[in-house]
This record gives structure tokens, C-alpha cells and sequence, in this order.
């Protein structure tokens, strides 16, 4: 009988190559260091982006503030800035470290990308500043604004009759949908967000509530999405974001690190060699953790250090960047099921792009079962009273991979990261969404969690 292969080798040649695939296809939790990982020094030169891109979106958010501010409340307050705060848990620290029964003697932060306004998650990033951009360009080429103009004009009716001329289309389950449809909407574009036959209720029917129109696929979504391309790129009057590369959401999401620069400043903690900065991203098609990946480098060069995560059943960036294969394998050709409770992550197939863009910055990946989430669920909102969805805990596990693996010492050791360094170290578990989940599904996750 003729062996069953897995893109020309056997699954044991595959995990003789990489033996992380044999937890891996198991579906078991699995830390791996990214031997690809070099010194930020040695790989800024070769990248296609650079900081002055990033400082040019975030100029660009800036131009923005003033129509943020007019067309949603809830940013007046901040002048329309779109940002979430850092904040220490000191409390959920000293449960994880009995937990996991080991001392994390650096301090642990939440990024609360949970409490970003507008969409609630970390896709209010990207998504949201590729349809600014989109607006912008559309409002410069027909002579209705200028750069130097205040932007609430865009709120006014003229603009409005512009965009009204224009598509927006998205395919997402989730929170990339939200995020492009409530920005579109608001705008005035006709945006249509499609969406495969289980996606949440709940998300259907926020969009819907928006002015957005949402359109379900029963059976072949990936077919529906690759359709929306096609017809977009045929149709000059309709826009399509592209969840799997698109250049404007990864500048979107590389923002945060200017942010971070700052607020860590303000909060007067050092960031260098000495005082080093972990920051763990849970990961789906690759664009939110990459982006803000490629941000941060950009920023602190080799004093941060980067791990992503993804739940045990979708490990999709992990596959391709451990085999180098990128977009071209997906976690079914590993006999994986992409089902998971983490629906932000339960992506099957990387995005190849990102994943070429970061492959030497990315320190490492590791794995959480969906168990492991709600635990994670339920002890954040014990200690602290946060609650966030099952994928925005992806990340919670990474500083105690970090200090009690095998691999994560390794790491340690490779970079020369020593126990004062440690005592020095900020660990920030990026939480990426949660806010906008409806009062009787968080409570409904909260139970689930305690019924474990
Ligand atoms: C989208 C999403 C992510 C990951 O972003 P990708 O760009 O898909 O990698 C993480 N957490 C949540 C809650 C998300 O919605």
C-alpha cells in the first residue's frame, strides 16, 4: 500500500525535519523557537517598510482625529484618537505564577486592545485605517479635501455623496467584518461584509444594525472571498479588503508602536537591553501580530522580543513559518480541524506575505488548547474583572512558557537574557478583543469556563 504523504513526505520525515510536529499534529501545546529569528540590525535593511511608513499612517490617523471625534462620542475625549491603554495585573500575575508554579519576576502588562473604541478588538487598527485611507484618497482625487483641511468636513454632505457612489466588501467571520462595516457605514459607503454560514448571531446582527449589509455563504466561503476579489478588482467603484495580505492593515496595526513608545514612557518604563520587553500576540491569518511585530522592531530593535500564538487546532503561522511553506500549507494538511473557541484565530492557512515579512523577527510560537483559554477566561475576570474573548487569551500563557519550558529557557540563555534582566523585564500579553461581545455570551463564556 502506497504511503500517505503530506506534500511529497511522510508525516515521520516531516517530524524527523521538524520534531515540533509531532505535538503539533497530536493537537498538543507545543513552545518552539523560530531558528530564523536574527538581530533586528541584520534585517531592517532588507525589509520592503520602514519606520517612515509607519510615521507616515500614524500621520495619517492624526489628519483623521477631528472626523473620529465628530462621528463617534465615545473618542471626544481623546480627540479621536483610537488607542487602548497599558495596564499591570499584578493580581492575575500571582495566580498565573501559582498556576504554572513559577515565579514571572519581571511585571505584567495588558495591552486592552479589548477597550479600543469604535470596534473592540484589535482589528479597529487596521481595519479601521484602511478605509480611512480609502476615504481620504477618494475625497483628495475628487477635490474635496485637502491634507492640510480640517477632516470633519468628511462628516459633512458632499462627502457623504461621494462615498455613497462606492462599495466597500469584506470576508470575515469576525472581527475584521465588525471593524469595516461599522467604519464604512459610518462613512456612507455601501459595505458589504461576507460571512460564512456560523458566524456569530450576534456579529450578523450588530452589522446589520450598523447600515452594513451582511451576506452568508452556506457552503463555499474561501470561494465567496476569492469571488469579492475578482469582481472588486473588475469594478472600480468597489473596494476590497484582503484580509490575507493588504498593506494598509499591517501599517494600521504597526501604529501601535509608536503608541507603545510613548505610553511606556509615560508609565516610566525603560526599555533597552538591560530592561528587556516581551510582548505576546495571539495570531490568526498573521496581519495584527506581524504588523504590530514589525512596528515594535522598528521601535526597540533588539531589546523586544516577539512570540505569537495560536490555539492547538488552528496552528497556522506556526506551520508555515516552521516549514518555510508560508501560505501553501494549511493546518488540514496536518490532519488538524481549525475548530476552536478562539474564532479570532481559527484561521487554516497564514497569510504568506506576513509571514515572509517577519519571519527572522518573530522570537518564537507556542500553542494553548481551548481549555487552557477558559481557564485563562475565568481567572482574568476573577482577579482583575476583565473579561476577554477566548482568542485575546492566546497570549496569556507566553511569559511562563518563557521561564518553565525547555525551549523558552533556551531562548533566554541564546539571548543572554539572565535573571537580573528578567527582574527588569515587562512581559505585555496583547488582549485583542472582547468589548463588543454581547453581556449574555460573555457571561455564557465565563459559565463554560467554571464548567470545565
Ligand atoms: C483578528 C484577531 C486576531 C489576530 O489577527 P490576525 O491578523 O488574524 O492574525 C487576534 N485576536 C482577535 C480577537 C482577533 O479578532
Amino acid at each position: 500500500m502506497e504511503q500517505q504523504t503530506i506534500h511529497g513526505h511522510t508525516l515521520e520525515e516531516w517530524i524527523d525535519r521538524h520534531p515540533a510536529l509531532d505535538r503539533i499534529t497530536r493537537a498538543k501545546e507545543v513552545v518552539w523557537l523560530n531558528p530564523k529569528y536574527q538581530s533586528f540590525k541584520d534585517v531592517r535593511a532588507s525589509l520592503s517598510l520602514s519606520l517612515e511608513d509607519i510615521e507616515e499612517a500614524a500621520a495619517r490617523f492624526r489628519r483623521f482625529q477631528p472626523l473620529i471625534a465628530t462621528l463617534f462620542p465615545e473618542t471626544v475625549e481623546d480627540k479621536g484618537l483610537i488607542e487602548s491603554s497599558i495596564i499591570q495585573i499584578p493580581e492575575m500575575q500571582s495566580v498565573l505564577s501559582n498556576h504554572y508554579r513559577a515565579d514571572l519576576s519581571g511585571k505584567l502588562w495588558v495591552k486592552a486592545d479589548h477597550q479600543l473604541p469604535i470596534a473592540g478588538s484589535i482589528k479597529a487598527r487596521g481595519g479601521i485605517y484602511e478605509v480611512l485611507k480609502f476615504a481620504e484618497h477618494l475625497a483628495l482625487e475628487h477635490g474635496l479635501l485637502q491634507t492640510s483641511d480640517d477632516y470633519s468636513l468628511l462628516a459633512g454632505k458632499d462627502a457623504r455623496a461621494l462615498f455613497q457612489q462606492y462599495g466597500v466588501m469584506v470576508g470575515s467571520t469576525g472581527n475584521l467584518g465588525l471593524s469595516i462595516g461599522i467604519m464604512s457605514a459610518k462613512l456612507g459607503f455601501n459595505v458589504e461584509v461576507h460571512m460564512s454560514a456560523d458566524a456569530k448571531e450576534w456579529k450578523k446582527k450588530k452589522l446589520r444594525s450598523v447600515g452594513s449589509k451582511v451576506i452568508e455563504h452556506e457552503d463555499d466561503f474561501s470561494r465567496a472571498v476569492t469571488e469579492g476579489r475578482q469582481a472588486a478588482q473588475e469594478d472600480p467603484h468597489v473596494y476590497f479588503v484582503d484580509d490575507e495580505w493588504s498593506r494598509d492593515l499591517f501599517m494600521g496595526y504597526a501604529v501601535a508602536a509608536l503608541r507603545i513608545k510613548q505610553q511606556l514612557e509615560t508609565a516610566r518604563i525603560q526599555v533597552d537591553e538591560a530592561h528587556p520587553l516581551f510582548v505576546y500576540l495571539p495570531c490568526g491569518v498573521g496581519g495584527g501580530p506581524g504588523g504590530v511585530t514589525f512596528g515594535l522592531k522598528q521601535v526597540f530593535g533588539d531589546a523586544v522580543h516577539c512570540f505569537f500564538a495560536e490555539p492547538t487546532e488552528s496552528p497556522a503561522m506556526f506551520l508555515g513559518l516552521m516549514t518555510g511553506m508560508h501560505e501553501k500549507v494549511s493546518v488540514g494538511d496536518f490532519g488538524l480541524s481549525n475548530r476552536t473557541a478562539a474564532d479570532g484565530l481559527a484561521v487554516g492557512r497564514p497569510s504568506g506575505v506576513v509571514g515572509k515579512m517577519v519571519e527572522s523577527m518573530v522570537s518564537g510560537m507556542y500553542t494553548v488548547r481551548d481549555e487552557h483559554l477558559y481557564q485563562l477566561l475565568r481567572q482574568l475576570k476573577d482577579t482583575e474583572g476583565t473579561y476577554l474573548e477566548p482568542s485575546a487569551l492566546a497570549g496569556f500563557p507566553g511569559p511562563y512558557n518563557l521561564i518553565g519550558t525547555a525551549a523558552g529557557k533556551e531562548y533566554l540563555k541564546q539571548q543572554e537574557l539572565n535573571d537580573e534582566k528578567l527582574a527588569n523585564a515587562t512581559h505585555l500579553l496583547w488582549g485583542t478583543g472582547g468589548n463588543m461581545v454581547p453581556e449574555e455570551v460573555k457571561q455564557a463564556d465565563y459559565q463554560s469556563a467554571l464548567n470545565q
